[in-house]
């Protein structure tokens, strides 16, 4: 093992290692179960870290384990189940396509694996985690290439004001299951990227899961200048220079590394457009193979797919030519005498003159291109036409994917168990089936509510000792205590709003009318409690502006402590909003959300979604199935539109969601409730289900780039 500070593990389970360093374990039950066997309390306290849980075992604790046959029975089934996944034959993607092609190579500046990674900082990272979880279940052959981001996404503090603090923690590279990425000559991995004038050493590192590796690219190397090696630091932390350079490194050291690890890609996946400069790379590879620039150009199209994720145009980055040419000095090579037609690839107006835009080249240098919902595409086709003049809108070679969440990641155990007991033997399997989930009619209504509740439970546990630690290590004022959510009702009806803090998302809609509002929460005997969580962006003071007026709104004691604002979101906060709510709000300024995925999260464990008509709702809502706002405001005028869909916001809770909630027949059931409950598991779970999109992306979009690629071989 490469980390030296793991203990010697008895021979009868030192497979362990395997297991904590793969992040198959996190999704699915039976790798969990072994390390919560192993030392429940540890596994509470490392906030579910099996790399530093193992260093904190003593040698007689795993003496013991060693010898219980109960813990060992576990083990080997896990350690069997990590092996099949690793190696399977029987994969979708064999049965559809066979072994013959070369990797799949995906670029993200962001992945969202797991809570001991903090190496994302929201849906675009939890995206492209799920993509490669789900690749790996799909069998295909998939690599991912990253940023390491040694001090990663910022931790959320709240000040007494409920202003927004960023602090950056170093993260510790032997307590997360990463490791150093070897050459096939069985050294680290170092490659060299030209920066402007000078070179900078980028070491890879490895995360496994299952049969997917990602490899994460990091400038904090002792040969490289302070600065430099500050560079891959954190995500999105720096200025304009530092994000340009950060992108040189993801795409052109991207391409680079793959390389030295003996990797040849047969499609290149740019999810987003970060990663665009993998084109620049590899046109100039083709024209050191002998390549004619136009030649070269068409291959990179060929077999390049691009997805970009929103229409907010702050989101696409671009820059002023200079500073490209700046920073690309060092990276044309032969490519050189084609300087300026590659700088063309790139050139766009969004409105403040004509920069070097990603999202522009990457649409120029990819066939298959689409967008994350069936409205983000109408939207996308539109928003980008100058890219094809002359094409008619419907003719813009722009593919409408919708997001999809992985079902084993944040699908409940206690729900799954009552799936087990109910839907067909293979539910699991055919997740992506909708007449898998037609069975759904016969879960009982009380089994149902029971596990509702239960899920409830552990939500305001988590929150209750959140709360205690900052009580107890802060010592924060009991107006913040109650804020943290410390009055919460466990039998109340819950709503959760967790998400990026910021101006489209409209977090304040909800305190349009002050007193309409704490009329609803403070109802007799039917309460309704809010909880908020969520991040700004560091350079948002817009967003930074809403999270503090919510928080304000926590500590007013006029909303009766029914409101909470949990701090530092994250994956490990997420499951447990998303599974533990009641109503999952989503109120974005339409048409700005390109997909949204956490009211996914929420419906397929049995959280009805309450949302505008914008993203995956557009087309995810049946009726049924949850809630629709909206406020039906003219178009273009915000200030209307935030009273009337606030409006809505309000009779939707008070006509419809607050009595289905809180009737109960004889037996203490909400019937009606429970109706809506079903709908949403049924209907999100397969339509939404990262396995429909990863399948999707096969067929429509990887498939064809290595069909064409044989067939001009
Ligand atoms: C799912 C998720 C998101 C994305 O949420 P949206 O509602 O789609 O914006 C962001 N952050 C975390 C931690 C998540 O789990």
């Amino acid at each position: 093992m490469t980390n030296p500070q793991l203990p010697q593990l008895p021979d009868r389970i030192k497979r362990l290692t395997d297991l904590a360093y793969d992040l198959w374990w996190t999704w699915n039950p039976i790798a969990r179960e072994v390390f919560r066997r192993l030392d429940y309390g540890l596994w509470r306290q490392t906030a579910h870290n099996p790399v530093l849980m193992l260093r904190s075992v003593t040698p007689d604790q795993l003496a013991v384990l060693a010898n219980d046959a109960e813990f060992v029975r576990l083990y080997d089934a896990a350690i069997e189940a990590l092996d099949r996944a690793r190696g399977a034959q029987d994969t979708w993607w064999l049965h559809q396509f066979g072994s013959g092609s070369g990797p799949i190579a995906y670029f993200s500046a962001e992945f969202a694996l797991h809570q001991s990674l903090p190496i994302y900082a929201g849906g675009l990272g939890v995206l492209a985690g799920d993509h490669c979880k789900e690749s790996s279940d799909l069998g295909l052959p998939l690599v991912g290439v990253g940023f390491m981001y040694p001090q990663g996404y910022f931790h959320q503090k709240i000040s007494p004001e409920g202003w927004q603090q960023e602090s950056y923690e170093r993260l510790n590279w032997a307590e997360a299951a990463i490791e150093p990425a070897c050459t096939q000559e069985g050294h680290n991995c170092i490659v060299p990227v030209p920066l402007g004038n000078r070179s900078v050493l980028v070491q890879v590192w490895r995360v496994r899961l299952g049969r997917v590796k990602l490899y994460l690219l990091d400038t904090d190397l002792e040969e490289n200048a302070p600065w430099d090696r500050e560079l891959s630091a954190r995500l999105y932390g720096g200025d304009r220079e530092t994000r340009i350079q950060q992108e040189i490194i993801l795409g052109v050291g991207g391409v680079r590394a793959l390389k030295a690890l003996g990797s040849s890609p047969a499609v290149w996946h740019l999810n987003e457009g970060h990663a665009a400069f993998v084109v620049l790379q590899r046109i100039r590879d083709l024209i050191e193979a002998g390549q004619t620039f136009d030649g070269a150009l068409e291959e990179v199209r060929r077999t390049t797919v691009f997805t970009t994720h929103t229409p907010v145009p702050a989101g696409h980055d671009a820059f002023p030519f200079n500073l490209v040419e700046t920073h690309l000095a060092g990276c044309w090579g032969t490519l050189g005498a084609y300087r300026d037609r590659f700088m063309q690839l790139g050139a766009y107006d969004n409105g403040s003159g004509v920069q070097f835009n990603m999202t522009a080249l990457a649409l120029r240098t990819a066939n298959g291109v689409n967008a994350v919902s069936q409205l983000h595409g109408v939207v996308t086709r539109e928003m980008w036409g100058p890219i094809w003049p002359g094409v008619a809108e419907e003719a813009r070679p722009v593919r409408a994917i919708t997001n999809g969440i992985h079902e084993p990641t944040w699908l409940s155990n206690e729900l799954a168990r009552l799936f087990d007991e109910h839907l067909p033997s293979d539910w699991r399997e055919r997740h992506d089936d909708p007449s898998v989930w037609t069975a759904i009619q016969s879960i009982p209504d009380d089994a149902l509510w029971a596990v509702r509740g239960a899920l409830r439970e552990y939500l305001f546990a988590f929150i209750r000792e959140r709360a205690r630690s900052r009580w107890r290590e802060q010592q924060v004022s009991a107006a913040r205590v109650v804020a943290a959510g410390t009055l919460l009702d466990p039998n109340a009806l819950t709503i959760g709003f967790a998400r990026r803090f910021t101006g489209y998302k409209r977090p304040e809609l909800i305190f349009h009318n002050p007193d309409r509002l704490r009329a609803i929460l403070n109802a007799a005997r039917r309460p309704v409690q809010l909880v908020f969580a969520g991040k700004a962006h560091p350079a948002d003071e817009t967003g930074k502006h809403h999270l503090q007026q919510v928080y304000r709104h926590a500590i007013d004691p006029s909303y009766g402590g029914r409101l909470a604002f949990i701090d530092d979101y994250d994956l490990h906060v997420a499951h447990f909003l998303v599974q533990g709510c009641d109503v999952w709000l989503n109120n974005p300024r339409k048409p700005l959300e390109a997909s949204g995925t956490s009211g996914m999260k929420a419906s397929v464990n049995g959280v009805p979604h309450l949302s505008i008509g914008d993203g995956w709702w557009a087309e995810g809502f049946t009726g049924e199935n949850g809630w629709l706002i909206d406020g039906q405001a003219p178009p273009d005028d915000p200030e209307a539109t935030d009273a009337a869909d606030a409006a809505a916001l309000y009779d939707l809770l008070e006509r419809q969601i607050v009595p289905a909630f809180y009737d109960r027949d004889a037996a203490g059931i909400p019937r009606r409730w429970l109706a809506v409950v079903r709908q949403a598991i049924a209907t999100v779970a397969p339509r939404f289900s990262a396995r429909r999109m990863v399948r999707e992306y096969a067929v429509h979009l990887y498939a064809p780039a290595l069909w064409t690629e044989n067939v001009s071989r």
